[in-house]
């Protein structure tokens, strides 16, 4: 079985188009589904809670209605009962009390609600009665009033006052007394088409207390609670208090025992009542909580259809992608082509067809590339076989290292100068296998010297020192260093046509010296002559100046023969640095002073012994010296410093003279320089002080650094190593 080949770690995906796809589609659709559920559960809600409110307000309207018509009827028929024969007959007194007993009963028989009859006389006093006991309620009674009786379970009975009148007189009072039910049990038919919760309360204040009752058709069912501060009540919006202050309207509140209601209240002015219809909220609602559980049943099922038809429209909708994504994967060498097969007529088959150009052109510039790499390789080799062949055939040694110092190659040059044979020098240290000394030296530098190259010498086979120049390279690849080539070069003629030239300009100037002294002793013996006129004077000092000149360069270039020759080797002795520099400054100070140079040495607290050779070093510190007198302006300072510092004892002549132009300083220390500014200014000067002293310098173990600023001045600094000696001293 082949083994499926795992994708590399950029290629990993955290998810796919197809189910970010599916996700948001769902998600969509979840947003959607729920809110039009929410939407129009709470669109239902709201309907249903107005209609049943306004029903509700209907009802109470309709009821209120009732009660009023109720009172208006009832007082209608005790003005018609108290302009009958009977009752003005018994006022008159001509029907006692049986007479109106039997006419009550008689009455009764229309009326069975009818309870009780009474009569009173102007002056409140009871003429006759029948049925129930009635009093004559305070008032005046100039029209027939309403007085509702109110029993332990409510509203039980009412009576119903009425004048007995002759014309305008008011002859006496009828009372009659009627059993409420009948008026209470037709408030009732309307409410079943609210629900079952729904009940009618009716309300009154009561010396500012809040009467509250419930007359239900059945008598059991009926009560009357008193229920404290009505104020109180109407502040909580009680609904049936705000019916007894006369309000009118509906709401959703609480009903007196703190259930959520939906209610309507209304007046009833000629009682000086409330009434209002309520509903239990959750029972009012509970059709439409029905639905909202429909609602969600329907939204679940269509969610989950919603994921189906999202699953298979995601996949719909990105099997092109897919299929693109899969062909850019297969592409590689030798697969380049891929043909178009999305057919969407959208922008994944426009991808198709450029991914299919694409890959074609692709396909051209990958042979092209082989060939062209073919091609080159080709060259390569050609030129590397070039390339070998002028490396075979020059007289250079060529020697290549890699990157710790082994040799990896060397040209025949090269192993037959050294006397190797090609097999043994592969893999030795470039140390053991071109050693090099300096100067003649029998001891090879360590570290072996790969970045200085010139006048070493590699010892050979046989012994011998071959005196040869370097050029030691390193080798890089980009920035990546892998070894270095040594190509060395026999300059046994150079150095011998070095040595011919240098002991040339030693006998030269040694046989110069001689006449020279002569011309100057000629000269002194000259000057003493007495004759000699102010012209002759002037010409002789001339000469002597020139002859001086001469002498001093006779001198420089001795020094440099000698110390290029080898022949000045430094003969270092303990000396104490301190003392050694105060002789040498009294020396500047005379030759600073001439100038009109002022010049100090500035010397450490600490006393400083060293080893090393002061002749050698008073010569360099004297170059230095004049020179910073020579390139200072009169009235200038010149300072001498010797310090130790952690690595070395450094000693720093300063001046504030003419400086050297920064681009010329790296040439300083070179044979017969001079800077342009001091050639200007100062034609005297051989430009070899600097490169003895420099030379010296480095016998001695030392450096010698330069600071300097044009129109500034300069710094030359002498380092000398720490002598062991000078530890013990
Ligand atoms: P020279 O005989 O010309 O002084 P040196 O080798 O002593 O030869 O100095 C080389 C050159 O370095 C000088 O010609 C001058 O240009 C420059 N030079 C050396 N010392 C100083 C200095 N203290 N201030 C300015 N230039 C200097």
């Amino acid at each position: 079985m082949q083994k499926q080949e795992m994708p590399p770690a950029s290629l990993w995906m955290r998810t796919s188009v197809r189910r970010r796809a599916t996700w948001h589609m769902m998600l969509l659709a979840f947003m959607m589904i729920l809110g039009l559920t929410l939407v129009s559960f709470l669109f239902m809600r709201g309907v249903l809670m107005k209609r049943v409110l306004s029903q509700a307000e209907a009802v109470t309207m309709g009821n209120a209605g009732f009660v009023e018509d109720g009172v208006r009827a009832a007082k209608y028929q005790a003005a018609l009962l108290s302009a009958a024969p009977q009752i003005r007959q018994t006022l008159a007194g001509t029907l006692d009390s049986d007479g109106l007993t039997t006419y009550f009963q008689s009455l009764r028989e229309e009326r069975p609600d009818m309870l009780g009859l009474a009569v009173f006389d102007a002056s409140r006093r009871r003429v006759a009665a029948a049925g129930a006991a009635l009093t004559l309620p305070a008032g005046p009674h100039l029209r027939s009033a309403f007085h509702p009786q109110l029993g332990h379970d409510g509203w039980d009975e009412y009576d119903v006052v009425t004048p007995i009148r002759a014309g305008e007189t008011i002859e006496g009072f009828l009372v009659v007394r009627t059993d409420a039910a009948p008026l209470l049990a037709s408030l009732m038919p309307a409410l079943p088409s609210l629900g079952e919760t729904a009940k009618v309360y009716l309300g009154m204040e009561q010396a500012q207390r809040l009467i509250l009752m419930h007359p239900a058709a059945d008598t059991r069912d009926r009560y009357m609670l008193s229920m404290g501060d009505a104020g109180e009540w109407y502040a909580l919006r009680l609904p049936i208090s705000l019916g007894v202050r006369g309000q009118q309207g509906y709401l959703q509140g609480r009903d007196h025992m703190g259930n959520h209601v939906l209610a309507a209240y209304s007046p009833l002015p000629s009682l000086g009542w409330g009434l209002s219809v309520q509903i239990d909220r959750v029972d009012a609602l509970s059709s439409v909580t029905t639905l909202g559980y429909a609602l969600l049943g329907v939204g679940v099922v269509m969610l989950m259809l919603a994921a189906i038809l999202a699953a298979i429209l995601a996949r719909e909708l990105t099997n092109p992608l897919r299929e693109l994504s899969r062909k850019i994967m297969n592409l590689k060498p030798g697969a380049w082509t891929t043909a178009v097969t999305v057919k969407t007529g959208d922008e994944v088959e426009l991808l198709d067809r450029r991914l299919a150009e694409m890959s074609s052109r692709l396909q051209a510039l990958y042979e092209h590339l082989e060939q062209e790499v073919g091609n080159r390789t080709k060259e390569l080799k050609k030129q590397y076989a070039y390339d070998r062949a002028i490396l075979e055939g020059i007289q250079h040694g060529v020697i290549t290292v890699d990157l710790h110092g082994h040799v990896t190659g060397a040209n025949p040059a090269a192993l037959t100068l050294l006397g190797w044979d090609a097999e043994e020098v592969i893999g030795k240290r470039i140390e053991d296998t071109a050693a090099i000394h300096a100067a003649g030296k029998t001891d090879p530098i360590t570290p072996h010297p790969v970045r200085k190259c010139l006048l070493h010498s590699i010892r050979c086979t046989d012994g011998t020192l071959l005196p040869t120049v370097f050029l030691v390279s390193p080798l890089l690849q980009g920035r990546k260093l892998f070894g270095a080539v040594l190509v060395f070069q026999d300059v046994r003629d150079e150095r011998r046509m070095d040595e011919l030239k240098s002991e040339f300009i030693t006998l030269a100037s040694h046989q110069l010296r001689t006449p020279l002294s002569i011309v100057r002793w000629h000269m002194d013996l000259l000057e003493e002559e007495d004759h000699l006129s102010a012209r002759q004077k002037d010409s002789m000092g001339e000469m002597r100046t020139a002859a001086s000149r001469m002498s001093d360069l006779l001198n420089a270039l001795l020094q440099v023969a000698q110390l290029e020759g080898g022949g000045l080797t430094p003969k270092p002795m303990r000396v104490d640095l301190v003392q050694f520099l105060r002789g040498v400054s009294s020396e500047a100070h005379l030759i600073a002073q001439r100038s009109g140079i002022h010049f100090a040495f500035h010397p450490p607290k600490q006393k400083i012994n060293t080893v090393t050779d002061t002749v050698l070093l008073g010569i360099t510190l004297q170059n230095l010296l004049t020179n910073a007198v020579k390139y200072s302006e009169k009235g200038g300072n010149v300072d001498l410093t010797l310090k130790r510092t952690r690595r070395s004892l450094e000693i720093s002549v300063t001046d504030h003279g003419m400086g050297i132009p920064a681009k010329e300083q790296r040439h300083l220390f070179q044979k017969f320089f001079r800077a342009a500014n001091a050639k200007k200014i100062q034609t005297d000067g051989s430009g070899l002080g600097l490169y003895i002293a420099k030379m010296i310098v480095d016998s001695l173990g030392g450096s010698i650094q330069v600071k300097s600023e044009e129109h500034k001045g300069s710094t030359f600094t002498i380092s000398l190593p720490h002598h062991a000696q000078e530890e013990k001293a």
